[in-house]
């Protein structure tokens, strides 16, 4: 793999544990650098994203019967997303 080839794939998904993608960040400085950069980027939206939105992250700060008990929250929340 070559820079190029690295830089692509590091765009598609920084966390991806292709050999040929964890080899080349081995053997290259820079791109071992951009690596770390993207995943530092995404780390930081990843907590963004808990603080803006717990219960989507997968992380259930909530009982399930709270959730049960109030679908239509969840559909409404949902609703104000769609841009048309
Ligand atoms: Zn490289």
């Amino acid at each position: 793999m070559n820079c190029l080839a690295f830089r692509r794939q590091l765009l598609i998904d920084p966390q991806q544990q292709d050999a040929d993608f964890r080899a080349h960040a081995e053997v290259c400085t820079t791109c071992a650098q951009a690596l770390q950069r993207a995943l530092e980027i995404e780390a930081s939206l990843y907590r963004a994203l808990i603080q803006e939105y717990p219960e989507r992250a997968g992380i259930d700060h909530t009982s399930e019967s709270d959730q049960a008990a109030d679908p239509e929250a969840m559909q409404q929340s949902s609703r104000r997303e769609d841009p048309r």
